[in-house]
């Protein structure tokens, strides 16, 4: 949705092309809100096509400076960034606050994994080494190197504002790439602010720009001619549409889409440590994460314990403002995206569910706020289990057996994390072996890989061949390039016109 804004007291948020600030011309821009009062903070510019070329070509000037920095140069710089990014956490994490609605020390949480991908790219040189076979002919040797696409540009979601665009930036530019950021307009501050930092850690200009904007940006980066790849994360739908465009127009693309998460509940778990558990990864972030739990599989006689430990768990949450510190849970994003979390809780009974907690009733007056909810009696045909719903609101659905609840799972459309919650190392085994998802926790209900390895689903939660950040990233970035190599003898040439042979 375009809106004009008229808030007088909401601060402009601009592009950031050719390493400044850039107001944008188009005479269009979106509204911020502060999600824990309800007030609308900042008016963030939406790019139009040309505003978007102006950041490509800003790019596209600096890359070849920035792809014939040595490999040295480059780890040094990212040392910096690092040390700058680590130093400067607290400052971030507030924007991701103020915009987000996320707890404080949440944010930090989101900044110190994102950390870790620009730490894991700290170690450039050797990510970037190639192989070599000496004498595979007479004379002859064969190497591989990787070799940067040129500008590439990343398009990111609202729940993690610093952390996916570090995903993507850091790897890009490590890698020798010149990167286009589209975060989301709703959360865009974080993204000028990390601009303000990789100027200050020595990073040319150019080499990373930040375009503001709806979908008029995004369509305009997916068709430029001069974009190479594109990173995208958000909702399934969008996903699909920016894959199938971007790789119509012959570029790489990998796009990360939604998610249903399940976790698993054998009867042999320990109900306790599971209905923690469920509540820190159902309700963390006000369930406004790509890899929260959202549906909780009881099999068997576990059930009603779980739902009873689970539900004694609920009131204890903090919900609040998340710069109070004694907050747990902050509000949800915009009051759309409130209202319609809530309206799942509304539609249960209609469908059959049971609602354990109403997380409707005792919510702030001010603000986006929504408390944690729990359905039972969840079942797949219903829309509260089919759709991600992306807030706080726990499904429970009980089945019989371990082949009922693998079968929901490798079912559903989705497939990003999975966990399950076991003492029987037997069957965690057998589960890892079967399921049909990228992501998968064994007594872990939210397995975010290390920076080392590589984050991706399967199915709809990704279109594309290769995760992000970790080792496919390198690959995502990068073009292989194999070069065969003599020196022959001047005097032992001579014409052969048959196909070369390596024996
Ligand atoms: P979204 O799909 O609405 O927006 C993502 C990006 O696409 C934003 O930059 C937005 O401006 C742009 N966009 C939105 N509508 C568009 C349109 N019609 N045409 C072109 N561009 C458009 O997602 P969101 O609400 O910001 O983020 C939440 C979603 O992201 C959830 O579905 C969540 O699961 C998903 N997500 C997935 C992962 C993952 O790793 N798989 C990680 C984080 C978030």
């Amino acid at each position: 949705m375009t809106e004009t804004v008229d808030a007088p007291s909401a601060t402009r948020i601009p592009h950031w092309i050719g390493g400044r600030r850039l107001d944008g011309g188009s005479g269009r821009s979106g509204p911020v809100y502060n999600p824990a009062t309800g007030r609308q903070s900042g008016a963030v510019d939406f790019a139009s096509a040309e505003e978007v070329d102006a950041a490509v070509q800003a790019a596209q000037d600096a890359y070849p400076a920035w792809r014939a920095t040595s490999l040295a140069k480059r780890a040094e710089l990212f040392f910096r960034i690092r040390e700058l990014l680590h130093a400067r956490r607290d400052e971030v994490a507030e924007i991701l606050v103020r915009e987000h609605g996320k707890v404080f020390s949440d944010a930090l949480g989101e900044v110190t994994r994102g950390l870790e991908v620009v730490e894991h790219c700290c170690g450039i040189p050797t990510l970037l080494k190639g192989e070599h076979s000496e004498q595979v002919s007479t004379g002859i040797d064969v190497y591989s190197i990787r070799q940067p696409l040129g500008v590439v540009a990343g398009i990111t979601p609202f729940n993690f504002p610093a952390m996916v665009p570090m995903w993507m930036w850091a790897p890009a530019i490590a890698c020798g790439n010149c990167f286009v950021l589209k975060p989301s307009e709703k959360d865009p501050s974080a993204s000028l602010w990390t601009a303000e930092l990789l100027r200050e850690a020595g990073l040319p200009d150019g080499v990373f720009n930040v375009v503001m904007g709806d979908r008029v940006a995004v369509d305009a980066v997916l068709e430029h001619p001069d974009i190479a790849a594109v990173s995208f994360v958000g909702s399934t739908p969008i996903a699909r549409y920016v894959y199938e465009k971007a790789t119509a127009s012959g570029k790489r693309c990998q796009a990360l889409g939604g998610a249903k998460n399940h976790m698993i509940v054998l009867p042999d778990a320990d109900v306790d440590a599971a209905a923690d558990a469920a509540v820190s990864a159902g309700y963390g972030s006000a369930g406004e994460r790509c890899m929260a739990v959202s549906v909780v599989v009881a099999v068997g006689d576990v059930a009603q314990p779980l739902v009873d430990a689970i539900r004694d768990r609920i009131p204890k949450v903090r919900v609040g403002d998340g710069m109070d510190p004694s907050s747990e849970m902050g509000p949800l994003v915009t009051r759309e995206h409130r209202d319609r979390v809530a309206s799942y809780v509304e539609n249960a009974p209609g469908e059959g569910a049971t609602v354990v907690v109403d997380g409707r009733e005792g919510v702030p007056a001010e603000g986006f706020f929504l408390n944690p909810s729990l359905l039972d009696g969840v079942t797949p045909q219903m829309k509260a289990y089919e759709d991600e719903i992306f807030g706080p609101v726990l499904g429970v659905t009980r089945v019989g057996t371990y082949e009922e609840a693998l079968g929901l799972v490798n079912d559903s459309p989705y497939g990003n994390g999975v966990a399950i919650f076991t003492r029987d190392g037997g069957a965690a085994r057998q589960f890892q072996f079967d399921v049909q998802a990228g992501m998968v926790g064994i007594n872990v209900p939210i397995p975010v890989p290390v920076a080392y390895y590589s984050f991706g689903g399967w199915k709809s939660s990704l279109f594309g061949d290769l995760h992000v950040y970790g080792p496919e990233a390198i690959d995502f970035y990068t073009r292989g390039k194999v070069v065969t190599q003599r020196w022959p003898d001047p005097a032992t040439s001579r014409v052969d016109l048959g196909f070369p042979q390596t024996r």
